[in-house]
């Protein structure tokens, strides 16, 4: 592609469109990566952009009927993770092979990860993405548009954006593979972290508002919100990677394409 072409592809704006009220938002998909089949209920409309982002879907062992559906000649192991995990990677264009005319041809069978793809986790955060690999999806992050039921509502938008910002500034303060590297598992950290910059906008707040202490209450945080230690809580996730799932599409949060042979790509995680 050339360079006028991925620069019209960047600046392509897409118009407004509701993402709901924050609040709301954010406590079904804080729910949604504490559980593990609530998925995502995206307005995607007509958009498939997840399904032609160059992403790998994470398909689960106990994922029969997904399974069932997907030839086996496209699906392969997943590094890291129990047997029976399977990845599904894409074709030269990005685009998941189920996706055929534009539509899933699994839709009723889709993986949860497709189900779980959220991309207004990047309207809320204010984490960016490739744009070269991801343009559809970042198009789209742009466009959504919160409401807020009040002020609480706001100042509950701001604490997320700021513990977003915060972890992409910081990261070296925390222990090493602590944090994810990827922007949708950043994305995801950074809702689950939200409360420790929350307690420090309350008027009169006493938490402690050094670099450090911000760090540890983090990480106290990452604790209570996985139910294990932050440290631990790396490794188990990738031993049970939980994507964003994906549009209603279904799709999944994938990780911009860090290709192996075969020209797949990673998806999400
Ligand atoms: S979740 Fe995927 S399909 Fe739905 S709006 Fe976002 S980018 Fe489009
Ligand atoms: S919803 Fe998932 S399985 Fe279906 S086309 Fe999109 S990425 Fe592929």
């Amino acid at each position: 592609m050339n360079e006028r072409r991925i620069a019209i592809k960047k600046s392509r704006a897409l118009p407004e469109a509701s993402a709901g009220e924050f609040s709301q938002w954010l406590q079904h998909t804080r729910s949604a990566q504490q559980a593990r089949d609530i998925g995502a209920d995206v307005p995607c409309n007509e958009c498939n952009a997840c399904c032609r982002s160059s992403m790998f879907i994470h398909i689960r062992a106990d994922e029969i009927r997904s399974l069932n559906r997907i030839p086996k000649q496209l699906l392969f192991p997943v590094p890291g993770l129990a047997k029976g995990h399977r990845l599904m990677g894409y074709d030269d264009k990005g685009r998941c092979p189920m996706l055929v005319d534009d539509r899933c041809s699994i839709y009723e069978d889709r993986p949860q990860t497709c189900r779980d793809y959220d991309c207004r986790i990047f309207a809320a955060t204010g984490i960016t993405l490739d744009e070269k690999v991801q343009a559809g999806i970042s198009a789209q992050a742009k466009a959504w548009r919160f409401t807020y039921a009040g002020d609480a509502n706001r100042l509950e938008h701001e604490a997320v954006r700021a513990a977003a910002m915060f972890l992409k500034q910081n990261a070296k303060l925390f222990p090493p593979q602590v944090l994810p590297l990827n922007p949708v598992q950043l994305a995801l950290t950074a809702l689950k972290v939200y409360t420790v910059f929350h307690k420090l906008m309350e008027p009169g707040s006493s938490a402690n508002s050094s670099d450090t202490g911000i760090v540890e209450a983090i990480m106290a945080a990452m604790d209570q919100f996985d139910g294990v230690p932050a440290v631990k809580a790396e490794s188990a996730e990738t031993e049970k990677p939980r994507f964003a799932a994906g549009p209603h599409h279904g799709r999944a949060a994938a990780e911009p394409a860090a290709g192996p042979a075969q020209r797949r790509r990673h998806r999400h995680v």
